[in-house]
C-alpha cells in the first residue's frame, strides 16, 4: 500500500515517513506544492497525507487537482491551520478526513487504516476474492480459512491484485505501486517475475482457487473463480479446522 505525504516541515515529514515505513507501507514524500503536482500527476496512491499551507501554493489546491484528475487515492488533510473554514472547504473538496496538528503518529496511521478501509474497501475489515481472504490492517492472509505466510511484497502484490480483481495490470504499475514510485528507472522488471513466481507458488500450495495470470506482453491479471465465493471452510474433525473442500484439514 503506498501513501504520499506532503508536508514542508523536514522534522515532521521525517517522522511519519519512519513511522508508515515501520509499519510497511510504501512511503513517497513531497516538500512543497510545485513536487506534490509532480507525484501526483505521474503516480497513483492508495492514501495522500496533505499539508494545506505549502511554502509555494496551497494544499487545497492539490486537492482540487487530484479530484479533477480522478485520481482514486483517498485523502487526509493534516494542517496546523485548524480553522472550520480550511475544514470545510477541504471535506467539501472531496478529502476523506481532516487531522490538525500537532496529532499522535497512532492516531494518523489509525485514520489511514480507516480511510484506506472506506475508500478501497467499502469499510470492510477484509478483502475477499475466491478462496482467499486478506486482512490489510494486520497483513494476514488466509486461503479457506488457513493462514498463509507470505514474505512482504509477495504480500503486497496479493493486495495490489485483491483491490483490483480482474484488472489488467502492466507490469511498470505494479512495480511502482509494490516497490515506489523510484522504480520507474529500473532497466527492466525481473524482480516482478521473481516474486510473482513466489507468489503464484504459495497461492497454488495453499489451493487458493485465485490465480494471477500473465497478459502476454502488457502485464497481470487476478482472475477469480465464477461467483467469487466468499472464502469458506469445511469442517475438520477433532482439533483441525478450516480446509479447502476436499483438501487436508489444517491445524489450529
Ligand atoms: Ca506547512
Amino acid at each position: 500500500m503506498k501513501i504520499l505525504i506532503v508536508e514542508d516541515e523536514p522534522s515532521l515529514r521525517e517522522i511519519m515517513v519512519q513511522t508508515l515505513r515501520r509499519e510497511q507501507y510504501v512511503v513517497e514524500q513531497a516538500s512543497d506544492y510545485a513536487s506534490a503536482l509532480e507525484k501526483i500527476a505521474g503516480y497513483d496512491y492508495d492514501c495522500i497525507l496533505l499539508d494545506i499551507m505549502l511554502p509555494d501554493g496551497s494544499g487545497l489546491r492539490i486537492l482540487e487537482e487530484l479530484r479533477r484528475q480522478r485520481k482514486p487515492a483517498g485523502v487526509i488533510i493534516i494542517s496546523a491551520r485548524d480553522s472550520l473554514d480550511d475544514k470545510v472547504e477541504g471535506l467539501e473538496l472531496g478529502a476523506d478526513d481532516y487531522l490538525p496538528k500537532p496529532f499522535h503518529l497512532a492516531e494518523l496511521s489509525a485514520r489511514i487504516r480507516s480511510v484506506v478501509r472506506r475508500h478501497q474497501r467499502d469499510g470492510q475489515q477484509s478483502l475477499d476474492v475466491g478462496n482467499v481472504r486478506l486482512y490489510p490492517d494486520s497483513r494476514r492472509v488466509e486461503v479457506a480459512g488457513c493462514e498463509v505466510e507470505l514474505l512482504r511484497k509477495e504480500y503486497d502484490i496479493l493486495y495490489y491484485f485483491m483491490s483490483r480483481p480482474n484488472h489488467m495490470v502492466d507490469k511498470a504499475t505494479l512495480a511502482e505501486a509494490v516497490w515506489g514510485d523510484h522504480i520507474d528507472q529500473a532497466d527492466n522488471f525481473d524482480f516482478v517475475y521473481a516474486q510473482m513466481k513466489n507468489l503464484r507458488r504459495r497461492l497454488h500450495d495453499a489451493q487458493a482457487d485465485i490465480e494471477i495470470r500473465a497478459v502476454y506482453g502488457f502485464g497481470y491479471k487476478l482472475v477469480a473463480p465464477w461467483g467469487w465465493p466468499i472464502a469458506s471452510c469445511c469442517t475438520c474433525p477433532g482439533p483441525s479446522r478450516c480446509c479447502w473442500r476436499g483438501g487436508p484439514c489444517c491445524s489450529t
